[in-house]
């Protein structure tokens, strides 16, 4: 057998490519995955090695074989020029966001983005004097008219991971461009599998490893692909300041990887299928979820994206806080928690009233967010009809 080489790895489809990508038996005695690499320091065998740094491994946060084999599979993914990796999604955003700013930037953020964002941004970049101003997510290329001569970044996040607000991001991606404006784009709900964010125009895209990379609610990754525009500055800023993933969850990501596609797929079937069955329950008022035509992004979804994955949100008809207690106490499959993307199922209410600042957020009755694992669906359903049962006998 061959190894597959970058070359060849650009003409396979992103099915196959998750299998290659990142592997090399040829350099670990034969042996299918690469090791965990666990290490400081790296030897160099003469000095003129070591004053040339001519090697390609130098010092353990700068790299192992274990980080270098996720970045390449992750590069070859996402169609970008290079990728670094960071302890946790929230470290690969904000380590996004010091690569393009300085201090007296303007940066826009979108009104739904990731909430711990909008923290850093509202307290760590305004000290270092950066200007941040949320924007409405469905602005289009209307965002040219919030642009001021020192914004520097746009930051994007489609959909919203609580509000499944769409955005255009190749229009806006597009606007940026011309005004010489770096856009960031959390990308953790599609993942590259469902919206190649380079070849949509964007500079910077943001994964959290955390989610469906994982896929198993057992590590904290961040990943932080970008063109070749960005890439050179975003190394620098990693290296400045070290921020270096975990081993042990850089190679349960790797994982992760060869059955992202499986995995993603199957969410997406199985979110489809519940969000059909809540959309025709009495209980439900709306079901956000871009890929149903009656949510109002289905229309940008269907235009650019490849797939929808298994995180959708509902709103719910108005009800007292004991008759949602009653039906989330009482659930026995989904779980509440943070955090999504694994394999078991979760349910979270949320409320983004209590933090949005450009745009109004006002649901009829609560909103809850659904996060569809790997059960049967049956299973879910009926855990569900029960909770509905308990809502309704609650006053
Ligand atoms: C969870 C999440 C993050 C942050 O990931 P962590 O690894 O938990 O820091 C960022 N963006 C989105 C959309 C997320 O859902």
């Amino acid at each position: 057998m061959t190894e597959t080489t970058p070359e060849d790895r650009k003409r396979l489809k992103a099915r196959t490519k998750l299998i290659h990508a990142g592997r090399r038996p040829s350099e670990q005695h034969g042996f299918v995955n690469t090791p965990i690499y666990r290490g400081s320091t790296v030897l160099f065998p003469t000095l003129d090695d070591l004053s040339k740094r001519n090697a390609r491994f130098s010092y353990g946060t700068q790299g192992t074989p274990t980080t270098e084999a996720l970045e390449t599979a992750w590069t070859e993914l996402s169609g970008a020029a290079g990728t670094v990796l960071a302890p946790t999604g929230l470290a690969a955003i904000t380590l996004a966001l010091l690569a393009a700013v300085k201090a007296g930037d303007h940066i826009l953020v979108t009104d739904s983005a990731y909430r711990p964002a909008r923290i850093f941004c509202d307290t760590v970049l305004a000290r270092m004097g950066v200007e941040t101003t949320y924007y409405d997510p469905l602005v289009s290329a209307g965002i040219e008219a919030l642009i001021r001569p020192n914004t520097s970044v746009i930051f994007l996040e489609a959909p919203g991971s609580q509000s499944l607000e769409m955005q255009d991001v190749p229009a806006i991606a597009e606007v940026a461009r011309a005004k010489g404006v770096c856009t960031i784009l959390d990308n953790t709900w599609a993942t590259p599998l469902f919206f190649p964010p380079h070849a949509r125009g964007v500079d910077m895209a943001i994964e959290a490893g955390t989610k469906y990379l994982s896929g198993h609610s057992d590590l904290l990754l961040g990943l932080v692909s970008a063109n070749a525009q960005w890439i050179k500055r975003l190394r620098a800023t990693f290296d400045a300041f070290a921020m270096c993933a975990g081993p042990e969850d850089v190679f349960l990501a790797l994982r992760g990887l060869r059955t992202l596609d499986l995995r993603l797929r199957e969410a997406e079937r199985q979110a489809l299928d519940l969000a059909h069955w809540l959309a025709s329950r009495e209980e439900v008022v709306q079901v956000l979820h871009p890929a149903l035509p009656s949510c109002p992004g289905h229309a940008l979804w269907k235009r650019d994206f490849l797939g929808s994955s298994g995180l959708f949100s509902i709103l719910l008809a108005p009800c007292s806080t004991n008759a949602l207690a009653a039906m989330l106490d009482g659930l026995k499959l989904f779980g509440m928690g943070y955090s999504w993307g694994g394999f078991e199922s979760l349910v979270i209410p949320f409320d983004c009233s209590t933090y949005r600042t450009a745009t109004i957020w006002s649901p009829p009755g609560p909103a809850l967010r659904f996060s569809i694992g790997l059960e049967d669906i049956e299973d879910l359903k009926a855990d569900l009809d029960e909770g509905f049962k308990r809502l309704r006998s609650v006053a």
